[in-house]
C-alpha cells in the first residue's frame, strides 16, 4: 500500500493539531471518536512499512543533498557531483 509520506505527514500533524486543539472534551461519545481518529491513524502507519518509509526518505535525502552550486542540477553522490563540476564548470 503506498501512500505519499507528504499526506501521511500532513494527515498526522491534522490529527496531533485536533487533539491539540480539543484537550477538554470529555463527554464519552467524544473520548470514542478520539480514539476512532486515533485507530485509524494507527491503520495507517501500520500499512506504512517500515521500509517503505527508510526507502522514501533516504531517497528524498539523496537527490537532495548532492546540488551544484552553479547550474543546480542533482547528483547521486559526492563524487558524482564533483565529476559534474570538473566537467561543466572548470573552464
Ligand atoms: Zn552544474
Amino acid at each position: 500500500m503506498r501512500i505519499s509520506l507528504l499526506s501521511l505527514i500532513s494527515f498526522t500533524i491534522a490529527l496531533a493539531s485536533y487533539v491539540h486543539a480539543h484537550p477538554d472534551h470529555s463527554s464519552s461519545l467524544n473520548e470514542a471518536r478520539s480514539y476512532a481518529d486515533a485507530l485509524s491513524a494507527r491503520d495507517i502507519l501500520d500499512a506504512l512499512s517500515t521500509r517503505d518509509l527508510i526507502d522514501e526518505l533516504s531517497g528524498r535525502l539523496e537527490r537532495r543533498a548532492f546540488v551544484c552550486s552553479v547550474c543546480r542540477n542533482t547528483f547521486p553522490s559526492a563524487s558524482a557531483l564533483q565529476e559534474h563540476v570538473r566537467r561543466e564548470h572548470a573552464h
